[in-house]
């Protein structure tokens, strides 16, 4: 028999990261919508929709014969009303499962944050097995936090296979957050001060190689009868040739 071919869906496509996922899964050929409250790319299909509204999500699942959902989809960070963090990155997962569990997808990739594990304290050399701090730092990240949570309960439920990522803060072409950000500072003449001894570190993800591990999680989160055009193995050489 041979091998039917993932479908994906790009929940967040018209976004930063979510948009170098897409060119990616184009650049090897795969096929791929767009699923977003926005559009602005005009290359692949768009599927036009809030992710807190599971019928929308089921409908467009269904026609679009998803196998791989990779979800990207979150408001920025500093939102004036917090609520919408757990309107979208909370309720809007558990109407993402719901709906991929109804639709028969079988893979569902999370972009998360590193931010679920700060507490706004010192976070040094910790890994995937750290506990979730008691509090959050803010309410994004505790929004993020949560909906990690529900996305990896998840996995194995309902013919659902399901990986969270954890980028740190993210760098790149379309950056629209943390390079602004940094110059505003600059603009408000806020790089007069110095934070700390100089011995501050912050991890920084640069965004096309944030993409392939979304593509390579994907495509290690089942064996056949799916395959991609570009099956790999998740080595640190092969991250580092990113
Ligand atoms: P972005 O704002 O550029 O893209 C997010 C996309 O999601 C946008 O196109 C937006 O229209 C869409 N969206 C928002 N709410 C939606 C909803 N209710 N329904 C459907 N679509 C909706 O953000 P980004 O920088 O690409 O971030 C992508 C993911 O990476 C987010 O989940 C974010 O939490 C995570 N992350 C980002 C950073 C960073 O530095 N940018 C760091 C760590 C984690």
């Amino acid at each position: 028999m041979t091998p039917k071919k993932e479908v994906y869906l790009v929940i967040g496509g018209s976004g930063f990261v979510g948009r170098h996922i897409v060119e990616h899964l184009l650049a090897r050929g795969d096929v791929v919508s767009v699923f977003d409250i926005v559009q602005r790319h005009h290359d692949v299909d768009f599927y036009s929709g809030d992710i807190t509204d599971e019928s929308r999500l089921l409908e467009v699942f269904t026609k679009t014969g998803t196998t791989c959902i990779i979800h990207t989809a979150s408001p920025p960070h500093g939102a004036k009303d917090p609520s919408i963090y757990y309107k979208v990155n909370v309720d809007g997962c558990k109407a993402v499962i719901s709906a991929a569990q109804a639709a028969g997808v079988q893979k569902l990739v999370y972009t998360s944050s590193a931010g679920v594990v700060f507490d706004g304290g010192d976070v040094v050399n910790l890994d995937e097995r750290a506990p979730f701090p008691e509090k959050s730092f803010d309410a994004y990240n505790d929004s993020k936090a949560q909906g990690e949570k529900l996305i990896l309960e998840a996995n194995g439920k309902g013919g659902l296979l399901t990986v969270a990522l954890r980028p740190a803060g993210i760098f790149g072409e379309g950056d629209r957050q943390m390079m602004v950000g940094l110059y505003q500072a600059y603009q408000r003449g806020q790089t007069h001060f110095q934070v700390g001894d100089n011995n501050n570190l912050f991890d920084y993800t640069y965004v096309g190689n944030l993409a392939r591990a979304h593509l390579i999680a994907a495509d290690k989160l089942s064996s056949p009868p799916f395959t991609s055009s570009s099956q790999e193995t998740l080595t640190t050489d092969s991250l580092k040739a990113a």
